[in-house]
C-alpha cells in the first residue's frame, strides 16, 4: 500500500516570518494521519527542519543538483539538504523543466542523486496544454515516467507527482476521468517495470491548483495518494484543511 502523502511547494516564496505558519500547523497537527511534507525554499529548509524538531512533519528541497559536491556555483547537492535536515527532494517540477531546460535524463540523475544521499525523491510529470489537446497525454507521461524515473525506485524512495502544466497556478484542474486516467496508466507502467509489490507501493500525487475546496474529490480517486500543493500550501489553514482531507 502506498503511503498517503499531502506535500507543500512553497517555490519561490518564504522568509523568516513565513515560519510562523509551521508553528500553526505543528499545533494542529501533532501527530497527523498522513505523511505531510513541506518544501520550503533553499534558505528556509535548516530553519524549519530545526523548528519542527522531533515534529512528525517532514522537510524536502526543491530541487538538488545531479552531483555530489564540486565547482557548480549557487546549485544544492543532495547531502547538503539531507544535512539541512532535509528527507525529500523534488526534482523535475515542470517550472525547473521549463526555466532550466531539465530534460528527463537530468531529471533522473538528480532522482539518483537524492536517492543516493538517502532522500525520497519526488519526481513531477505531465503534459502542456497543448499536448493534452494533441491526445498526447499519455504518451508523454509514460515517457516522462520512464525516462525520469531511476531504476532501484521503490516506494520507500520514490514518490511520483502528476501535474499537468496547465493546471498549475491557474485555478483550472483536469475533470477527474482525466486524473483517473493518467493514474490508472501511471500505476500499471510502474507496476509493469518494477513489479507489483513495489509498484503498488510508489505514493501517486496529483499536483496543481490542489486547494481545500477540491481536495477531497480529488483524494478519493483510487490511485490518487495525496497532492503536491503550491500556492495553498503557503498558509497553515489552508493547507490543514487538505491534510484533514487526506487523513
Ligand atoms: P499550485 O502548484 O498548487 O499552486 O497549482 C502546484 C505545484 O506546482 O506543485
Amino acid at each position: 500500500m502506498a503511503q498517503k502523502l499531502a506535500a507543500g511547494n512553497w517555490k519561490m516564496n518564504g522568509t523568516e516570518a513565513s515560519l510562523a505558519e509551521i508553528d500553526a500547523m505543528l499545533a494542529a497537527y501533532p501527530d497527523p494521519g498522513c505523511g505531510v511534507l513541506i518544501c520550503p525554499p533553499a534558505t528556509l529548509l535548516e530553519r524549519m527542519s530545526r523548528r519542527i524538531g522531533r515534529g512528525k512533519i517532514a522537510t524536502g528541497a526543491q530541487d538538488c543538483h545531479m552531483n555530489a559536491n564540486g565547482a557548480h556555483t549557487g546549485d544544492i547537492s543532495a547531502e547538503m539538504i539531507k544535512d539541512a535536515g532535509g528527507a525529500y527532494a523534488i526534482v523535475g517540477h515542470s517550472e525547473r523543466r521549463t526555466d532550466h531546460g531539465e530534460t528527463n535524463e537530468i531529471v533522473n540523475a538528480k532522482a539518483q542523486a537524492a536517492i543516493g544521499a538517502g532522500l525520497v525523491a519526488v519526481v513531477c510529470l505531465g503534459e502542456t496544454l497543448e499536448q493534452r489537446d494533441a491526445g498526447e497525454t499519455l504518451d508523454l507521461v509514460g515517457s516522462q515516467l520512464a525516462g525520469s524515473i531511476p531504476d532501484g525506485a521503490t516506494g520507500e524512495n520514490l514518490v511520483v507527482a502528476y501535474e499537468p502544466v496547465w493546471a498549475i497556478g491557474t485555478g483550472r484542474i483536469p475533470t477527474m476521468e482525466q486524473i483517473i486516467e493518467v493514474h490508472d496508466f501511471m500505476r500499471a507502467r510502474l507496476v509493469e517495470r518494477f513489479g507489483a509489490e513495489i509498484g503498488k507501493s510508489i505514493s501517486l500525487l496529483y499536483g496543481g491548483s490542489v486547494k481545500p475546496s477540491n481536495a477531497a474529490e480529488i483524494f478519493a480517486v483510487e490511485n490518487v495518494d495525496g497532492a503536491l500543493v503550491g500556492g495553498a500550501s503557503l498558509k497553515a489553514a489552508d493547507f490543514g484543511a487538505i491534510i484533514d482531507a487526506l487523513q
